[in-house]
């Protein structure tokens, strides 16, 4: 059935992927410290023609693959993470973690990332370069990408590497399809953390207190007008406050009122403007009420930003591998975010989207990446790994 020769390859190996991808979904872990999670990757690569680096700082692997031609080099990454959360999914591998589970895919990244090291393994004699196998923890808010960088990621081989190719599973796309675009794919996000401080007091006498739940109340809707005020309709932004905190009773006014939430954006520019923005409201809408504010911005992920010739050479090599019905280009940037961002800040390349939705479920009505009901189709890993190893092989000989 599969005409081409590494989609059969990917298929051949998907037995022994399985297995690893569903062991990682019974034990999941969190955060930069995964050591079962590392113990079962290095046991999967056991046998490769791999040079094997394990990080100190996080349990990053990257394992290097030296092709037996001369060339450039390359990155492919696979994050490895779970999320603190529980599972219902009723699979008979469901986490057997308390408040850990594999819902936003990383275990199948962790495992065709595997799988393509074994397909790659098997083309030495084809590669030109190198190909750089990054087993990457802590994507899920730990800025796992971060870390492995700042241990010298880009370092392990000469000429440093000149690509970078991550693959993302979504259960919002049929199974098989592979999805991406040009430009900023996805967005920055940084934490708000505002503080109220007013004067506490009896319900019934507002006029010997300083309150500051209205203030609170008027932070959020002059934020969200603001933004559709100053911030042209055509550049996408997204302001969510997600926590509202204040008070005890009915009866007291209390002394403080806490806000969190979410700022999102696909450029630098707009990001910056925000953040300055939220400084300039919040600072001035409690000034104006006689109350004290102060905003806390803790940066998160910047912008997702993929090269315009390496989404191009993607588009043709998931075609010439998968067939044209298999590649749908993704028609606008999530507002999501991805430490992935840190990589492509420093070499061209690309995060690419695979359908893997099962298939007795329908896109878009199944549950999305990070529900406790969301299920994966396995059979996707085929095209995850085939598409793994066409990328790596052609980015090397075209820049070879
Ligand atoms: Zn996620
Ligand atoms: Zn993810």
């Amino acid at each position: 059935m599969s005409a081409n020769p590494l989609l059969a390859a990917a298929r051949a190996v998907l037995p022994e992927i399985i297995p690893l991808r569903r062991a990682l979904h019974r034990f999941p872990e969190i955060g930069n410290h995964l050591p079962e999670t590392r113990r079962r990757v290095l046991e999967a690569l056991d046998g490769l023609p791999l040079d094997i680096h394990l990080h100190e700082h996080t349990s990053g692997i990257v394992a290097v693959l030296e092709g037996e031609l001369p060339g450039p080099a390359i990155v492919l990454r696979g994050d490895m993470d779970a999320l603190n959360m529980p599972e219902n999914t009723d699979l008979d591998f469901s986490s057997e973690i308390e408040s850990a589970m594999h819902a936003c895919g990383h275990d199948l990244h962790t495992a065709m990332l595997a799988g393509a090291a074994k397909v790659l393994s098997a083309r030495r004699s084809e590669i030109p370069g190198h190909v750089v196998f990054m087993f990457q923890p802590g994507e899920e808010g730990c800025h796992g990408a971060r870390h492995m960088l700042d241990e010298g990621l880009l370092d392990v081989v000469s000429p440093r590497p000149n690509g970078a190719f991550a693959i993302h599973v979504t259960a919002q796309i049929p199974s098989g399809i592979v999805s991406h675009r040009p430009g900023p794919e996805m967005a920055s996000a940084d934490e708000i953390h505002v503080t109220i401080t007013g004067r506490g007091g009896h319900a019934s006498a507002p006029h010997f207190a300083s309150d500051p739940i209205p203030v609170a109340a008027q932070i959020v809707l002059a934020v969200e007008t603001a933004l559709t005020r100053e911030v042209s309709a055509l550049e996408p932004v997204v302001v969510t406050f997600g926590k509202i905190e204040a008070g005890t009773t009915h009866n007291v006014i209390p002394e403080t009122a806490r806000l969190e939430g979410t700022v999102r954006t696909l450029s630098e520019e707009v990001r910056s403007h925000v953040h300055a923005m939220l400084d300039r409201i919040v600072t001035n809408v409690a000034e104006a009420h006689g109350l004290h504010a102060e905003l806390e911005l803790v940066a998160g992920y910047p912008v997702t930003v993929n090269d315009d010739d390496f989404a191009a050479l993607v588009t043709e090599v998931a075609t010439d591998v998968l067939g044209e019905s298999k590649v749908v280009p993704l028609p606008t940037p999530i507002m999501g975010a991805e430490d992935w961002s840190y990589v492509l800040q420093k070499v061209p390349g690309i995060m690419a989207f695979l359908g893997a939705c099962p298939p007795d479920l329908v896109p878009g009505e199944a549950p999305n990446n990070h529900s406790n009901r969301v299920r994966f189709d396995e059979d996707a890993m085929a095209t995850g790994i085939a598409l793994y190893a066409a990328v790596a092989l052609e980015h090397l000989r075209r820049t070879a």
